[in-house]
Order: C-alpha cells, then structure tokens, then sequence
C-alpha cells in the first residue's frame, strides 16, 4: 500500500476499459485507433505488466453537474438516446457515446480514489472522448464533458483538499478548462499552447478573475517552437509557479499533438522532448504533494507518435531510464523571439520584478 510495491518503487496505475473504443467517431482524427495503437504498444513492449490496472466506474450525473449544467448533461444524454449526431461543428457523437462519455469522466475519479487511497502513486488515465474543451453548457473540439475538471472538483470536494494543480500541454489551449477555475483561487490552471490557433483563447494577459487572479498562467507559443521552449517554460514558469502556489494534487491534461509530426497543429516537440516535460512534473510532484500525478488523456492525432509518447510517459513514472524516441528530433527551423516572450511571461506572474 501506500503506493509503493516490494522494493519500494512507486506504483503505476493504467484506466483503461474496452468501453472507451465504443465512442464510435467514424473517420474523424479523434477515432478509437489512438487508443487501439496505445493499447497494443504498451502490452508488446512489455510496460503493460508493470502497471496497476484500474477499471473505471462511470461518473455520476452528480459529479459531472460540479462542472456541468443540468440542462447540457441532459441534451447530450437525450441526443444519444435519438441516435447521435453533432454535438458542435467537430464533435460527434454515437448512441453509445454518453455512457462512454461518464466512463471518460469517472475514469479519472477511479485514478482520483486509486491515488488518495494509496493503491498507487501516480496514473495515466488513456480515455475517449477527451474533455478540456468543454465548457459548463457546451461540447467543443471532440470534447464531451470536460474530464480533467470534474476530477479536479472532485478531488476537492471529496478529500479535503484546498489546491489542485491542472497543467495541460495539448497543443490546444484548454479554454473550458480554463473557463471552470477562471475565478477559483483553488485551482491553478497552467497550459501550453499554440497561439493564435484553436479555440482561439489562451493569451497571456488571461490571468484569472476575483479571487482566481493569479491563478490561470498561459504560455502561448508561436507555431515552430519545440522542445528546448517547452522545457524552458516548465523549468522556468511553471515549476516556480507551483512552488509558490503548493499543490496538494496535480492533474495533467496530456495531448501529445505538439510533436512536430502531428499534422493537427504546427509545433516541434518530440518524444524525447515530452518524456522530459513528464519527467519535470513528476519531480514537481515528488517535491510538493507526495508523487500525486494523473495524467489524462486529451489529443495526439499521429498514432506511431501516441503510442510511442504513451510508453514513454510510462517510462518516466516507472523510472526507466531507457526513453525510445523512434522519431527523433524534427529538422525545420524555429522561429525567434523566445527570450523576449518568455520574459514577459515571468514579469505579468511576478516570478521576476517588472
Ligand atoms: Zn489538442
């Protein structure tokens, strides 16, 4: 117990359920393969066996309405009953697709409840349909109910707790995500994104309201930058940021569309590239709310990219030393102007003197 096994390593746990392929998008990007090719992955490389599996439960309407009107889980579940369709101009849904979507949702409750009892330290949770898009009335960008906040309510509400940490390196930023905590002092939202793009918030004077000020950090990034940028901003803006605000719990929206072969977006992350910002957030973890990390599942588009990022997100938190990157690094050439970005980043959150 306590999260750790025999030898004293820290447990690994994995949600995942068959359920999660039911959400039947037909040939859309966000489609049940990306999970097919994670899956099938992780258990020919071997990483299957060394985790914690974790079936979830399905969220209730209860825990869903901590972030979601009554009116808006009630249309979705009504839309469902007539046969699906689109929810938003691209987000579609099957029959199936509002069970499957309280799967997703309570899927990390499962992760949430795993990790306070000590069953294991840290988790990936590998659901469908993703959720930081989706605002408290609405479905937006493949998203249904906005996973990672009901978790995020959840955990506060449940365990007494008084601050969550979400941070969230889809290449998208994640408005609804964003929109929930924008005045709750209790949640610290950080993201990358690629900026201007998708859904077109996510700049950097987007600081929070009322009692939330301070409490929403965006670091928009221009479109080319890679690696060495995204490390840069973890290291620099939100390591400091959650040393000052001291988490007692921190969430992970995971997309791996910022490599720089995922054709969704424009950004030069690789593999390597995202191990290491796992690795930045696991330190992070360790050091200020005893290794509590969940990762959730949000976008990646290119399956070899998914797949080798899931595996290597697993790596990290199973301290294997061994990251396999089978794409490399990405050639082209980056655009400028970083220092300057990055430095008014640091001086609108006081993490140095404007
Ligand atoms: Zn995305």
């Amino acid at each position: 117990m306590y999260g750790f096994d025999i030898d004293g390593d820290m447990k690994v746990g994995l949600v995942y359920d068959p359920i999660y392929l039911e959400h039947d998008t037909g040939s859309h990007p966000e489609n049940s393969q990306r999970l097919v090719a994670m899956m099938s992955h992780l258990d020919e490389s071997g990483t299957k066996e060394k985790l914690t599996c974790l079936s979830p439960r399905p969220a209730s309407v209860e825990e869903l309405r901590m972030v979601h009107t009554p009116e808006y889980i009630y249309a979705v579940k009504s839309k469902a009953e007539k046969g699906g369709g689109w929810l938003d101009p691209d987000t579609i849904m099957c029959p199936k697709s509002y069970e499957v979507a309280l799967y997703a949702a309570g899927g990390l409750l499962t992760a949430v409840e795993a990790v306070m009892k000590g069953e294991v330290s840290s988790v990936v949770a590998l659901v469908r349909p993703p959720g930081h898009h989706a605002t408290s009335n609405r479905a937006m960008g493949f998203c249904i109910f906005n996973n990672v906040a009901v978790a995020a309510k959840f955990a506060l509400a449940n365990y007494n707790l008084e601050r969550v940490l979400i941070a969230d390196f889809d290449v998208h930023h994640g408005n609804g995500t964003q929109e929930t905590f924008y005045a709750d002092p209790k949640v610290l939202y950080f993201s990358t994104h690629q900026y201007p793009f998708y859904p077109g918030t996510g700049w950097i004077d987007e600081t929070g309201a009322s009692e939330g000020q301070g409490t929403t950090v965006n670091f928009p990034m221009t479109a080319g930058w890679g690696d060495e940028e995204y490390l840069r901003a973890f290291n620099e803006v939100l390591a400091p940021v959650a040393r000052r605000f001291q988490p007692q719990f921190i969430l992970i929206s995971a997309g791996f569309d910022p490599h720089w072969a995922d054709s969704i977006a424009m950004m030069q992350v690789s593999v390597a590239g995202l191990a290491q910002m796992v690795m930045v957030l696991k330190n992070l973890a360790a050091e200020l709310c005893p290794g509590r990390l969940i990762f959730t599942l949000e976008g990646g588009y290119n399956l070899q990219v998914a797949a080798s990022a899931v595996k290597a997100t697993f790596d990290v938190l199973l301290n294997n030393p061994e990251i396999v990157d089978p794409l490399g690094k990405s050639s082209r050439e980056k655009p400028g102007e970083f220092e300057e970005h990055i430095e008014k980043v640091k001086r609108i959150h006081h993490i140095i003197k404007s």
